[in-house]
């Protein structure tokens, strides 16, 4: 165990500053985030300080859905390959990343069975026989699960994977209005959501060419990372009629009638914590947001022989009362020099660290050092808690501001392509709306297309704008970027 964990750590030489994403590849796992050498590409292992990150981004979650009044559900890995055929697009866009079964046990299967690359076609051939009446809509659901999809593009940790920790909430509405009325409600659980990770972001309504298969329209949560490249965190989907048709999704109105309903999709994967990774980090190692932390705050003894008990007992009362404050504390008792103490708890991204030696002991006080800038502070133990909180809303709101810095001054809005030409980060161009004028600039400039502002400020023209590939009237702004 400590002879592979060693040579993980030694391998870990490249600096986030110098190479963004081979850093990447590394903290995974020298954070001991993850374990990617189970034998099956883009399958990696959450190790237990990565799983209690993702548990943490997974209660935010649950708590807006509750909040919001979706309802929890679980509904099977495996979907026979005749409901995933129903609707003709949605097997178009994830035909090719499917994974098959097509044996149980000897026997070959007399229908193929697929593991879910998302839950459409599993929860649509249900949802009929659970909506009746307009009285039983809208329906909101929602689950986090594993999803499956056969990825050919290279995958990396959290971000491109195989199997993905995932989150879908499902919607059932009477009519257009409502569903709209839905989508609203989902960018405004983005806002609080991505706050509590410090993560600015902008939600972009997707170009035709690149919305969710099936989808009528699709709106992507985009975060830039410092490589200046964008990672999709989340999206959701309009979907009209689109599924209710081919599923049979159908209710009776208050005359009587049969109708359609109309759905929404809204989705986010483990692809957040790659997220928290890239944005809140430096040289040093991580730095997550106080409500994704594993540890929140770690005690480490400054140690002198013959005075070890009365700091070891301070320790322990100071972890105890900062346990009972429901602050996440770990008293760092090993036997190894402190210094390498700070350095671990850096890179694994523990938002602040506590010292007590005998002096502070004497003095009824401890001394606190803050992750992002080290700043430190002595606190009188009477005020402990107390303190410790103002500290960690302190250090997440510099996360906050750092990231979104990084995003507005990486933000380039100009008339012509060729102002933001060789400009890392996120460009923004007038556009006409139409497809070939969007694909041309994503071929000039190798960036792809985020789309359309959801802000309505941002997205609008100010006047006399033009496309900056066919010259005719812009219609809104539009927002390219490479991406992840
Ligand atoms: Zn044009």
């Amino acid at each position: 165990m400590a002879d592979s964990d060693s040579k993980l750590k030694s391998n870990s030489n490249v600096k986030r500053s110098e190479d963004f994403n081979e850093w990447y590849n590394q903290i995974v796992e020298t954070a001991d985030l993850c374990d990617k050498r189970y034998p099956v590409k883009g399958m990696n292992i959450w190790r237990p300080y990565g799983l209690k990150a993702m548990k943490n981004i997974d209660k935010l979650i649950h708590a807006e859905m509750e909040h919001t009044n979706h309802e929890e559900v679980m509904f099977p890995l495996l979907i026979p390959e005749g409901l995933f055929q129903k609707e003709a697009d949605h097997i178009k866009g994830f035909g090719g990343e499917v994974y098959w079964v097509t044996h149980g046990g000897f026997n070959e299967l007399d229908e193929r069975l697929l593991l879910r690359p998302t839950s459409e076609t599993a929860m649509y051939s249900i949802f009929p026989l659970w909506i009746r009446s307009h009285a039983d809509l809208p329906l909101k659901t929602y689950q986090i699960v594993n999803t499956f999809r056969y990825e050919t593009k290279m995958t990396r940790a959290f971000m491109r994977v195989r199997e993905i920790h995932f989150f879908e909430a499902h919607t059932c509405h009477a009519d257009f209005e409502d569903a709209e009325a839905q989508i609203k409600e989902d960018l405004d659980i983005m806002k609080s959501f991505f706050a509590n990770l410090c993560m600015p972001y902008q939600a972009n309504r997707r170009p035709d060419w690149d919305k969710f298969a099936g989808a009528d329209y699709s709106i992507g949560i985009d975060c830039l990372m410092p490589s200046g490249r964008t990672l999709q965190m989340g999206s959701c989907h309009q979907y009209k009629t689109n599924f209710s048709k081919p599923y049979g999704i159908t209710y009776e109105d208050v005359n009587g009638e049969q109708k359609f309903c109309h759905q929404t999709t809204y989705g986010m994967s483990e692809r957040l914590l790659g997220g928290v990774i890239g944005m809140h980090s430096d040289d040093n190692g991580l730095m997550f947001p106080k409500l994704v932390a594993p540890i929140q705050v770690v005690i480490v003894p400054i140690l002198f022989k013959g005075k070890e008990e009365p700091v070891l007992k301070a320790c322990r009362e100071v972890e105890a009362e900062l346990s009972a404050a429901g602050i996440r504390v770990k008293f760092d008792e090993r036997d190894i020099t402190a210094g390498s103490k700070y350095y671990e708890w850096e890179q694994k991204g523990v938002c602040m660290r506590i010292e007590v030696g005998p002096r502070d002991v004497e003095s009824g006080a401890v001394m606190t050092v803050r992750r992002d800038n080290r700043q430190k502070e002595v606190v009188k133990r009477a005020e402990l808690v107390e303190q410790v909180n103002a500290i960690l809303d302190a250090y997440d709101e510099v996360l906050w501001q750092c990231a979104n810095g990084n995003l507005e001054s990486n933000t380039h809005r100009a008339n012509v392509i060729e102002a933001v030409e060789g400009k890392s980060g996120i460009l923004e161009l007038p556009w006409c709306g139409e497809e070939p004028c969007g694909l041309a600039v994503e071929e000039r400039l190798d960036v792809s297309t985020l789309g359309i502002p959801t802000e309505e400020v941002a997205a609008r023209i100010g006047g006399g704008e033009v496309c900056p590939v066919c010259g005719k009237p812009a219609v809104s702004w539009c927002r390219f970027a490479r991406t992840y």
